[in-house]
């Protein structure tokens, strides 16, 4: 087993951040000109812009983060954004606003069956469509869980709140026992890394010299189903056979 550990300070960091995140906004885009204006305008005002130029890449960014909403092109080089928004409403309920180069396009968004939340014609400002993804989000009320929603993004699954000793899952907050949470936190601290039964109870226990090495086990077991409970198909808990335990890295 190759212990791996963190390459920088910032990744750990960013690993066990507990300040939320900005709201993920998935853009599909393929013209550069357009998508760059979009990337700068929305980082510009605190939001976490994803740039894919293709349905494709658009599906398979979708299947790694959560995004709290969607700005989509309706010209797309490989598909129609309208067959694009209908196959993306089958995995995610994120609000959409359209992007439309012809006036034909958003008599079809008005006027049709298109459940979008919204839609800008081109050209537009880019204040403008700042402002429209804030309303989306607001009537939504997407804006105010979407640092839940973000604890699902990508690499990092897991939220520490200090504060408040709480940890969230994939933005589900776990009810944990003192013991569990200590331990979860330890591991946290430096994923990949394995810890002994010896360290995680050092660190979990209160009086480490009265327990005995196999309850480490029994909470680990327990932690685990917990975590099972929010993503049956995410072991982020590893055995180490003979050695003891780590968080999974981050992929
Ligand atoms: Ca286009």
């Amino acid at each position: 087993m190759l212990l791996r550990p963190f390459g920088n300070i910032a990744s750990l960091q960013a690993y066990i951040a507990a300040p939320p995140m900005p709201t993920p906004i998935l853009i599909v885009e393929d013209e550069p000109a357009i998508a760059e204006t979009l990337v700068y305008a929305l980082s510009t005002d605190g939001y976490a812009p994803v740039w894919r130029t293709t349905g494709r890449e658009a599906l398979a960014a979708m299947g790694n983060m959560d995004f709290a909403l969607a700005i989509l092109d309706v010209g797309l080089p490989d598909i129609n954004g309208f067959d694009l928004f209908r196959q993306m409403q089958r995995i995610s309920d994120m609000p959409v606003i359209f992007l439309t180069a012809r006036s034909g396009e958003v008599d079809r968004i008005v006027g049709l069956e298109i459940g979008a939340d919204d839609y800008i014609s081109k050209p537009f400002s880019p204040r403008e469509v700042c402002a429209r993804v804030r309303t989306v989000l607001r009537r939504l009320g997407k804006a105010e869980s979407s640092a839940a929603r973000n604890a699902s993004t990508a690499n990092q699954p897991f939220v520490v709140d200090d504060e408040k000793k709480s940890i969230a899952y994939h933005g589900m907050p776990l009810d944990l026992s003192k013991i569990e949470y200590r331990l979860l936190k330890t591991l946290l601290e430096r994923p990949g890394r394995v810890y002994s039964r010896e360290e995680l109870m050092q660190k979990a226990w209160d009086h480490p010299e009265s327990s005995l090495d196999r309850t480490v086990d029994a909470h680990i077991k327990q932690l685990r189903s917990k975590l099972k409970a929010v993503r049956a198909d995410d072991d982020a808990i590893q055995t180490h056979r003979g050695i003891g335990y780590s968080l999974k890295t981050p992929a």
